[in-house]
């Protein structure tokens, strides 16, 4: 696999400690993708696996991708292309703004060209008449969809697998944003835990179909569970930031506002409803992200 993955020597699963799991015999573990790198968000850097690894053997080295001005998965891959050599362009959806925000300087100080597209624009980007203009105008290129959907971008995931044994859980979470990074765990945790996801985004009601496109069977979907996105995609509430606040206090463990916040938010108060059976051994992915934690105003969390 790719050096730049070298840092996944630091993964590791910590025990999470709380007085309401104590009480409800419940244990909860996080694997912890954070720790690859506070930008180059943990499951980010798997999803582009693949995607890297062909720019890389390829002529042309050069990706093209998507994303959002804070977009996790823009900020990784400036960071992935420049470590491995790699030409990277970003099509940010969203008119030049006067400032820059700190997401799109990361990826400019990382080497990637950016270019501004409008939200109209934006809703073309997976047809064949704009991949058509692209090499146009860029030549061959390797192209990664928003947030890595596809076939390449799942299996890249499920290298995620490669750190924990499914077989020591009766859960495994993970927050949901276009369900690659979900796709690759049920692909790769062959054992009878059953996979839930909390979707981050308000109208993100079709899931199942989400994960037929990458091939995987809806009778493989254990759980999905709509209730916690908090208002929609990075969309957040006083209640989220003292849960983040005192999750932080519990465990030294930074969540993000954006993703694992709210889905560690939701398995405890899952817990609380008594949703889990007592005995329960739950494993919580913690995808990292934390980079986007910087659009919040000074002070508002304790790390
Ligand atoms: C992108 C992201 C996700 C969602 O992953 P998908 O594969 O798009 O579902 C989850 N957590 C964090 C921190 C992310 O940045």
């Amino acid at each position: 696999m790719i050096d730049l993955l070298s840092k996944t020597d630091n993964i590791r699963i910590d025990l999470l400690q709380n007085k309401l799991l104590d009480e409800s015999k419940i244990s909860v573990s996080m694997l912890r993708l954070d720790l690859i790198d506070p930008v180059i968000s943990g499951n980010k850097i798997f999803k582009l696996s693949y995607f890297l690894d062909e720019a890389k053997n390829s002529f042309h080295k050069l990706i093209i991708t998507f994303g959002g001005a804070y977009s996790n998965h823009l900020a990784a891959t400036a960071f992935a292309c420049r470590k491995a050599g790699i030409k990277s362009i970003g099509f940010v959806r969203a008119e030049k703004p006067k400032e820059l925000s700190h997401t799109l300087l990361y990826c400019l100080e990382n080497g990637m060209q950016l270019e501004f597209i409008s939200r109209e624009l934006y809703k073309n980007i997976n047809e064949e008449k704009f991949h058509g203009e692209l090499i146009k105008k860029y030549g061959d290129h390797t192209l990664i969809p928003e947030g890595g959907f596809s076939q390449k971008g799942a299996d890249g995931a499920k290298l995620i697998c490669n750190y924990f044994n499914a077989e020591n859980y009766s859960h495994i979470c993970c927050a949901i944003g276009s369900a690659t990074t979900i796709a690759g765990l049920i692909k790769g945790s062959d054992s009878e835990a059953k996979i839930i996801g909390f979707p981050v985004l308000k109208n993100l009601n079709d899931v199942e179909e989400k994960l037929e496109l990458l091939g995987i069977e809806s009778s493989k979907v254990s759980s999905i569970i709509y209730e916690y996105h908090f208002g929609g995609y990075a969309k957040r509430n006083n209640n989220l930031i003292s849960y983040m606040n005192s999750f932080y206090m519990d465990n030294k463990i930074p969540l993000d506002f954006v993703y694992t916040g709210k889905m560690m938010f939701g398995v405890y108060d899952l817990v609380e409803k008594k949703y889990f059976p007592e005995g329960s051994n739950i494993l919580c992915t913690h995808t990292g992200g934390l980079q986007g934690n910087k659009s919040l105003p000074e002070g508002m969390l304790n790390f």
